[in-house]
C-alpha cells in the first residue's frame, strides 16, 4: 500500500504512522525525521536545512524533492510506504505526482488527520522523542508517557524535546502549515483519495478509524 498522511503539526501523524508501519509491516518515511538525521550528522545539506527548521519554515523544495526521489526509487519500497511530512506544499505534491508516474506507482489513500488548532500546542509542548535516530518513537508527558521517566520503552535511549517544539516556533510552524500545506487537502480531495479522520480522539480510537478506512479502500480495489 502507498499511503500519505496530512495534518497539522501535533495532529499525531508520527504516532499513527509508527503504529501503522508495525501493523502493516510497511516502511514509514518521515521527512522531519530524515531532515533531523541529516542535521545530527552535520552534513552540508543538514546544516542548510537547520537554518530553515530553526525558524519554523519549510526547507527549500529542491532539497526535499531530491531526497524523496532517491528514497522512493529504492526497490525495497516497491510494495509500499507511508509518507509523513512530504509533500508539504503544492510544488512538492506536483513533483511527487511525477515521481509516482515515473515509478509506475499510485497513491492508494491520503489520510488527513483533522483537528482544531487549539489543542495542538499542548500536544506539541508535551512531546518527547527518542534520541536514537534509528528509533524515533514519540511520547507525550501526559498522554503517552514512557514506563521509565525520560527513557524510551522500545530501545532504552534517552528521550529529548525537539529543538523546534518551543511555543513561539510552534506558532510559526502552524502558520506555515495553514498557508502552505492545508491546500493539499483540496488537491487530494479532487483526486478522490482523501479520507478525513478525527485526530482529536484518543490514539487507539484514531488508529482504529484509520484501519477501518483502509479496509474500505482495500475492498474498493
Ligand atoms: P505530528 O507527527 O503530527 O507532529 P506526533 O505524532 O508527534 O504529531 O504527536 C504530537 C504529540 O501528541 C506527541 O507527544 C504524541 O505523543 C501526542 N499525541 C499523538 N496522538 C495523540 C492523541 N490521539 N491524543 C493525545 N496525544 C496524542
Ligand atoms: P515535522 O517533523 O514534520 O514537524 O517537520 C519538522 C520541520 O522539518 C518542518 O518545520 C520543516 O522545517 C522541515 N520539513 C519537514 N518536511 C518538510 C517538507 N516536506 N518540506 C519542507 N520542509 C520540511
Amino acid at each position: 500500500m502507498h499511503l500519505l498522511f496530512l495534518g497539522p503539526p501535533g495532529a499525531g501523524k508520527g504516532t499513527q504512522c509508527q503504529l501503522l508501519s508495525g501493523e502493516l509491516n510497511i516502511t514509514h518515511l518521515s521527512s522531519g525525521d530524515l531532515l533531523r538525521a541529516s542535521v545530527a550528522q552535520n552534513t552540508k545539506s543538514g546544516q542548510m536545512a537547520k537554518t530553515y527548521m530553526d525558524k519554523g519554515l519549510l526547507v527549500p523544495d529542491e532539497v526535499l524533492i531530491a531526497m524523496f526521489k532517491e528514497k522512493l526509487s529504492d526497490t525495497s519500497l516497491k510494495t509500499g510506504y507511508i509518507l509523513d511530512g512530504f509533500p508539504r506544499n503544492l510544488a512538492q505534491a506536483q513533483s511527487f505526482d511525477i515521481m509516482l508516474t515515473d515509478l509506475n506507482q499510485k497513491l492508494d489513500c491520503v489520510i488527513n488527520l483533522d483537528m482544531d488548532s487549539e489543542p495542538l500546542m499542548l500536544r506539541i509542548t508535551g512531546r518527547r522523542v527518542c534520541s536514537n535516530k534509528a528509533c524515533n518513537k514519540v511520547y507525550h508527558i501526559k498522554f503517552s508517557p514512557p514506563k521509565l521517566d525520560n527513557i524510551c520503552d522500545s530501545c532504552g535511549h534517552e528521550l529529548i524535546i525537539r529543538a523546534d517544539d518551543k511555543e513561539d516556533l510552534v506558532k510559526v510552524r502552524l502558520k506555515t502549515y495553514f498557508e502552505q500545506t492545508q491546500p493539499l487537502i483540496d488537491y487530494y480531495q479532487k483526486q478522490k483519495i482523501l479520507v478525513n479522520i478525527d485526530a482529536s480522539l484518543a490514539t487507539k480510537d484514531v488508529f482504529n478509524r484509520i484501519l477501518n478506512a483502509l479496509k474500505e479502500v482495500a475492498k474498493a480495489h
